[in-house]
């Protein structure tokens, strides 16, 4: 049954980047039943120290369960809930929801560093962000530096001075910040070197031809140099292979995650033991 409905989200949205201007009505109506039905989740994907191997903290990423359309791919969704203005409402139950689940971590004895969420640039750029992140921190709990907030980096550049505006007012409550998806967008430096981030997290995109193709290579080289300059810690992420991980702990990357240290799972499921690391390098180019 589980198969048949994978196969039939499939054959939906193979074309996901076309949707029908109906589709994505009768979606964002879906939608808003969804939130209603609680049919939304939150999967995590743990994030590695890539020195120790230890999991440092997760990334929560959203999931929409339909009965009937099967697994719902947030690539799909969240555009969808951009338009129709539902974004605000998910990302708010997202950011409650990942902060309850890293309350309840701590109290069952689990510390980590960091719960990151996504914060889409809909939300991020409507500006009153930092006082729900407020509320949401003193009605959880949850003390504001374990909170992680990504936004990708054109949501940053798209305007930047509401942006740096309103990062400063995110850092000054004591959360962290994030550049999701860095290298896809055009940030100047100047602007990079004031925004009060802590973390540059080099897009999947990159690290996907490591550490075969040479441009993939220089360009990962160069925003490892960038962040360290600007005393950001690097996330390298969609890591898929020991060879990736290799070169980027080699190349002085902290922290990576992707599917070779685990995929997204419901909290339940989570695998906390360290990750064993690859040790010998010289063993891959002679396995070559
Ligand atoms: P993102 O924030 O850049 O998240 C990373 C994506 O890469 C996730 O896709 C994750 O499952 C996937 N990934 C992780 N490791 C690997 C790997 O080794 N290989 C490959 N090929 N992929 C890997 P996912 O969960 O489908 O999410 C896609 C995007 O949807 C996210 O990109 C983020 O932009 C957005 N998103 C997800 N959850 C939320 C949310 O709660 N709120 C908002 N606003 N956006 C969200
Ligand atoms: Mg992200
Ligand atoms: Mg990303
Ligand atoms: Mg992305």
């Amino acid at each position: 049954k589980a198969k048949h409905s994978g196969r039939q989200t499939y054959a939906f949205y193979t074309q996901e980047l076309t949707l029908q201007a109906r589709q994505r009505v009768e979606l964002g109506a879906a939608l808003r039943q969804a939130l209603e039905l609680g049919e939304l989740r939150l999967h995590y994907q743990p994030i590695i120290d890539l020195a120790s191997g230890r999991v440092l903290g997760v990334e929560s990423l959203v999931r929409w369960q339909h009965p009937g359309l099967g697994l719902v791919p947030p690539n799909v969704f969240i555009p969808v809930a951009e338009e129709s203005g539902l974004i605000a409402a998910i990302d708010s139950w997202v950011l409650a929801q990942a902060c309850r689940q890293m309350r309840a971590w701590q109290q069952a004895g689990i510390h980590l560093d960091f719960i990151a969420v996504n914060v889409s640039s809909r939300l991020f750029s409507r500006g009153e962000l930092d006082q729900y992140v407020k509320d949401v921190l003193e009605e959880t709990g949850l003390q504001p530096r374990y909170l992680e907030l990504e936004v990708t980096e054109s949501a940053v550049m798209d305007n930047p001075d509401n942006a740096q505006s309103l990062l400063h007012r995110l850092c000054s409550l004591g959360v962290r910040l994030s550049i999701d998806d860095f290298g896809t967008g055009y940030s100047s430096l100047l602007r990079l070197k004031n925004l009060p981030v802590h973390k540059l997290k080099i897009d999947q995109g990159f690290v996907a031809g490591l550490p075969e193709d040479d441009d993939d290579a220089a360009i990962t080289r160069a925003v490892i140099a960038l962040a360290h300059s600007l005393g950001l810690t690097v996330v390298a992420e969609g890591i898929e292979t020991p060879e990736q991980a290799i070169f980027l702990r080699r190349h002085g990357c902290g922290l990576g995650q992707g599917y070779w240290f685990g995929r997204p799972a419901p909290a339940e499921l989570l695998d906390w033991r360290p990750r064993p690391l690859p040790k010998v390098v010289y063993n891959l180019q002679q396995s070559r």
